[in-house]
């Protein structure tokens, strides 16, 4: 299997270095409904778990979820982000977190995403985090400030090599409007430990520490959660592309330092989705979640779908319009799965395999591989063959149910009523079968029944 690695810029064969898989992903930050663009991380990272389940792999995939505040800016600065949605909405920080969690469970799975091995809360990898910063202090990768335990990036020859920007780059390239802590040794330094004081004083969420009361930075929690739950060097790390610079860069920067090992092999970015042509704002009012495609009557497997027409390295644009035709798609995948039900496979199984295979073993081309399952639809599925497509595309078309037997009848008969010209009565039988979700056209080779609204 060929995957792009962020960290040489190259595609390159993967081959897992152990006997399974360890595949980590950055998770949700829990204080406000995933968006679109988020669901598209995480329609990524569960293509790419199943495509290495298909290619024969044991998997074993870890989530991180971000229950404590992360700042609204990358660089240690601004609102927490958690403490901001326990405001607005008159709860506290560790309700809203578990409101959201839930959420994010019950979203991922209407999407029909693979749950991961584990889920971990940062909240529940405290110890953990603050052995490393012990470890970092001690190997002289860390300092003390009175605001905050800083890591002090200028220990490292190698900061930044997953961006391959240079410190001197990415120090011009910082916003000049973030007022940094003047007690850090270099700009670019990043909170391990923050101390509740000054800014903080009044933070919920806090926890002892040898250095005083606090909570942790929040790169710190993935570098944790990934030495507890998986060990070092791990196989895979994901992400959305906005990481590869500041979350995923630190996330390295910790973990080589105090562990003396890579910290992943292969790094993979998905690109963002935009919303008609916008970056997606929570505060621009097109952060459209899950719950509105579903008060607008959209199945969450059209999304889905929808997010699989564009390579996960691209960019994307969602559109109504865009989500439309994915639905249609959807309903004529559906269809071409129901035609089993109904005839003899014409399907052979093993050149669309290896058709399939192709195009997913190659970097997860997903519409090269919708075009393949496209190119057979001039034949009559088996359930192998949809059990592929599920596997690699988790669309749900081999799970589909036969229609009733009620329903077989109604058919036979409206046939019998037809070949016999009493078509008064095989239209009855149509206008029955409408009522019940079916619609029939006859074929040269027989009455073929499609369902009409999924
Ligand atoms: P967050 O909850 O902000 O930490 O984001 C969760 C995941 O979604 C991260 O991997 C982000 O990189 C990713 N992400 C955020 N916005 C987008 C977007 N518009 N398109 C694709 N991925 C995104
Ligand atoms: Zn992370």
């Amino acid at each position: 299997m060929k995957l792009t690695n962020t960290l040489t810029r190259t595609k390159e064969t993967f081959k897992p270095g152990g006997p399974e898989v360890k595949l980590y992903t950055c998770g949700p930050t829990v204080y406000h409904y995933a968006h679109i663009g988020n669901l598209r991380n995480v329609i990524f990272n569960d293509t790419l778990r199943r495509s290495l389940e298909q290619t024969g792999y044991k998997v074993k995939h870890i989530m991180n979820v971000t229950d404590v505040g992360h700042l609204s800016s990358d660089a240690d600065e601004g609102e927490d982000k958690l403490e901001k949605g326990a405001a607005r909405e008159g709860k506290t920080v560790w309700e809203v977190a578990q409101y959201y969690l839930d959420a994010f469970n019950d979203h991922t799975k209407l999407l029909g995403i693979l749950k991961p091995a584990k889920l971990i809360r940062a909240t529940e990898a405290i110890n953990p985090q603050i052995e490393i910063i012990k470890t970092l202090i001690e190997k002289g990768y860390a300092y003390q400030a009175h605001q905050a335990i800083y890591f002090d990036i200028s220990k490292l020859k190698d900061y930044g090599k997953l961006t391959g920007q240079k410190l001197k780059d990415k120090e011009i390239g910082a916003r000049p409007d973030v007022v940094t802590d003047p007690e850090k040794h270099h700009p670019q330094d990043f909170a391990l430990w923050f101390f509740t004081v000054g800014h903080f004083a009044d933070h919920q969420m806090r926890w002892p520490s040898p250095w005083g009361e606090g909570f942790p930075g929040w790169h710190l929690e993935c570098s944790a959660i990934i030495h507890l739950a998986l060990g070092e060097p791990i196989d895979i790390h994901t992400g959305g592309a906005d990481h590869i610079g500041t979350h995923h860069t630190n996330e390295i920067a910790q973990s080589e330092a105090a562990f003396g090992k890579p910290l992943s092999r292969f790094w993979l970015h998905n690109e963002f989705l935009h919303v008609d042509g916008s970056k997606i704002a929570k505060s621009g009012g097109n952060s459209i979640t899950l719950p509105d495609l579903l008060a607008k009557g959209y199945d969450p497997l059209a999304f889905r779908l929808m997010m699989l027409q564009a390579h996960y390295r691209s960019e994307q644009d969602f559109s109504w319009d865009g989500l439309n035709a994915a639905t249609n798609l959807l309903q004529n995948l559906r269809a071409w799965a129901d035609l089993r039900f109904q005839d003899e496979p014409t399907i052979k199984f093993k050149a669309f395999k290896d058709a399939l295979d192709k195009p997913m073993q190659d970097d997860l081309a997903t519409p090269a591989a919708l075009s393949v399952i496209s190119q057979h639809q001039g034949n009559i599925p088996d359930q192998q063959a949809l059990e592929l497509i599920d596997a690699y595309l988790g669309l749900g078309l081999s799970r589909r149910d036969d229609v009733s037997s009620e329903i077989k009848s109604l058919i036979a008969d409206r046939e019998a009523a037809r070949r016999s010209k009493n078509y008064k009565k095989s239209d009855e039988l149509r206008a029955k079968l409408e009522k019940q979700g079916v619609e029939v056209d006859d074929t040269p080779s027989g009455p073929r029944w499609r369902r009409i609204s999924s």
